[in-house]
């Protein structure tokens, strides 16, 4: 038998899977039980891929709480293609969408939007360098606006709303690909969640959206077949090839947080790993952490070091340590530990003892 080695995965998306999860796909990737064919080799239309696309639906409405007039959808393209199918489904001619900006992803998000039609920029954060979240004072939203769009996590600057914005009857559009399931949400304050698999949920390449089902009247006839969230609904996100593997994956990853005792029991072990980390960030101030205290990220955590030299060296030999993935956003520079669902806490505490000796012999 060969021995596998796994290093210290502190990428931020693709990122790190549960290792059981990959065990599992392992296992099966050649044959699935029953079925004498690879989960890939399959048609989409098959009775074990409808089974498994369904129970991966299942078990994100339970695990995530997510009311029965709320739609589970596996879409392609990101994301990203969300920026677009958002605003072209829900940017209704004559009326306007509020953007919360709080990062770079959200700026991309508005720089779509402003293609479909009118957007009012809220708690632009920009100006602080994104390194916090607006308070509730600092958001104006438009009485009757179309939706408010936020990102729940800033994966490129390590911030993370801890209370949802109150925007009354207007529907809260939230990108949540960096922070989706990593604690308990309340699926019922949104209009529609949208999030990339490839941090939280699975591999890259599907992306899941949940939206209540009134919002679907108001896409218009005139949408492409594939950018209207109707088609998706109408087809269980069949109407296309789906990434089936992608599926499959997402689903295993679905009953492993769901073997973890939920939400809340994922949230704490979360909340203790970021803990870990945050404190050694501040215990002499040789490490600088880049987002302010009350809008630190669970997932991302950035930080800086003295000198860009010293963040060189410090990334070179964290590498040759067996930790990788720590090299912050090209946007922003210095530090970044993704510590996503999947980061095992053993992880974090190698990270630390590595910062500490980094420190006593260069700080
Ligand atoms: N939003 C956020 C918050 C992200 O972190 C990312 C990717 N890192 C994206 C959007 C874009 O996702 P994708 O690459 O799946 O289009």
């Amino acid at each position: 038998m060969t021995t596998i080695t796994r290093i210290h995965n502190f990428a931020a998306g693709p990122s790190i899977l549960p290792l059981h999860v990959l065990e599992e796909a392992q296992r099966d990737l050649v044959s699935l039980p029953g079925v004498g064919m690879s989960v890939m080799e399959i048609s989409h239309r098959s009775s074990t891929f409808e089974n498994i696309l369904h129970n991966a639906e299942s078990d994100v409405r339970e695990l995530g709480g997510v009311p029965a007039n709320y739609k589970i959808l596996f879409l392609q393209g990101g994301a990203s293609l969300q920026f677009s199918m958002v605003p072209m489904n829900l940017l209704t001619p004559g009326s306007t969408a509020d953007y919360i900006d709080t990062g770079s992803w959200a700026e991309k998000a508005i720089k779509e939007a402003k293609r479909v039609g009118t957007v009012h920029v809220t708690g632009s954060m920009k100006e602080d360098r994104y390194s916090r979240i607006p308070s509730p004072g600092e958001l104006k939203f438009t009485p009757d606006a179309a939706y408010v769009h936020m990102t729940s996590n800033n994966t490129i600057e390590g911030t993370e709303w801890k209370l949802l914005p109150d925007t009354k009857n207007v529907p809260l559009v939230c990108d949540a690909s960096s922070d989706i399931f990593s604690r308990p949400l309340d699926i019922s304050r949104h209009g529609l969640i949208y999030a990339g698999a490839q941090k939280n949920l699975g591999p890259a390449g599907v992306t899941l959206v949940m939206i209540r089902e009134d919002l679907l009247g108001r896409s218009s006839d005139a949408l492409h077949t594939m950018l209207d969230y109707r088609t998706h609904v109408k087809n269980d996100s069949l109407y296309n090839t789906p990434n089936t593997f992608g599926i499959y994956i997402l689903g295993l990853t679905m009953k492993w947080l769901r073997s973890q005792g939920g939400l809340a029991a994922v949230q704490a072990t979360n909340e203790r790993k970021a803990a870990k980390l945050y404190a050694e960030i501040e215990r002499t101030g040789f490490y600088r952490g880049t987002a302010q205290k009350e809008s630190r990220s669970l997932m991302n955590v950035t930080f800086r070091l003295p000198t860009e030299e010293l963040e060189k060296v410090f990334e070179k030999e964290a590498t040759s340590a067996g930790l990788d993935g720590l090299k912050g956003h090209r946007l922003v520079g210095g530090m970044r530990a993704s510590i996503y669902n999947a980061f095992p806490e053993v992880g974090i505490d190698v990270l630390v003892a590595f910062m500490r000796d980094f420190e006593t012999r260069r700080g």
